[in-house]
């Protein structure tokens, strides 16, 4: 009998150990085994400070850090950015979380006045406050219906005119306390500060990711329907959960 040709779908998982906290690898898992059911074959690649930087890549992650992770990786992400700023124009899918988020803005001023530079990729702008907004966090977006997840980080993001926000806040802070915004989005690049992990509650958004990176590979549209009645479940769980 002959094996079904592989249809390799290649992740690169920005910077895992300095930058993966509260479950982000979580979102890494989800995408791996929703492609295996839809007939992919997800092939991850980590890249670390000082990796080669892998040619072909149809997704990328990245997850939240401390303020001292995201000064180890500054550097780094500054000589890869012309390879994501690439990718990111020709439409490949990425999914950022929280310290991430905040460096593929133009900076994050942390509370000391520390400036990390961010790529410019997003167009956000991120400032350290001495208050941290931690909690459980519950938010709408009209491409993505609700989305939820815990959030804790002490910058404080705001968008310039050409980032999208990515949802509105219900519960929680999101990316400041002075509107009602959640994340960023430019072209198929998701900008959050939603841990929890984010994708294992919001399987619309793996989804998302892998439809992009699906078509834009190999022309076609995702086709089996998974069962995600578990995450519902886990997702009315988690919107009813006090701050
Ligand atoms: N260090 C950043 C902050 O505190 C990011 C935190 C995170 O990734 N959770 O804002």
């Amino acid at each position: 009998m002959s094996k079904r040709p592989s249809k390799p779908i290649h992740i690169l998982q920005l910077y895992p150990r300095d930058m993966n906290i509260y479950g982000d690898t979580g979102n890494l898992l989800v995408l791996q085994r929703r492609l295996e059911r839809y007939g992919y074959e997800p092939v991850v690649h980590s890249y670390n400070p000082g990796d080669a930087f892998p040619d072909d890549i149809d997704i990328i992650l990245g997850g939240g850090g401390q303020d001292s992770g995201q000064n180890k990786i500054q550097d780094d992400l500054i000589a890869i950015s012309p390879r994501l700023h690439d990718l990111a124009d020709g439409d490949t899918p990425m999914l950022v979380i929280c310290g991430l988020y905040q460096l593929f803005g133009h900076f994050f001023e942390t509370h000391d006045g520390t400036r990390i530079k961010g790529i410019d990729l997003l167009d956000v702008t991120t400032y350290g406050r001495s208050e941290r907004l931690i909690g459980n966090i519950h938010t709408h977006s009209r491409l993505f219906g609700d989305i939820v997840g815990y959030e804790n980080h002490s910058g404080q993001t705001f968008l310039g005119t050409s980032a999208t926000p990515l949802a509105e806040v219900i519960l929680g802070a999101g990316n400041n306390v002075e509107d009602t915004h959640e994340g960023a989005m430019y072209r198929h690049v998701i900008g959050s500060y939603l841990h929890g992990s984010l994708l294992p509650k919001n399987p619309a958004i793996a989804d998302y990711l892998i439809h992009h990176a699906v078509k834009k590979k190999y022309g076609e549209e995702i086709e089996k329907q998974l069962n995600d009645s578990l995450a519902d479940q886990a997702r009315a769980v988690a919107i009813k959960r006090p701050r």
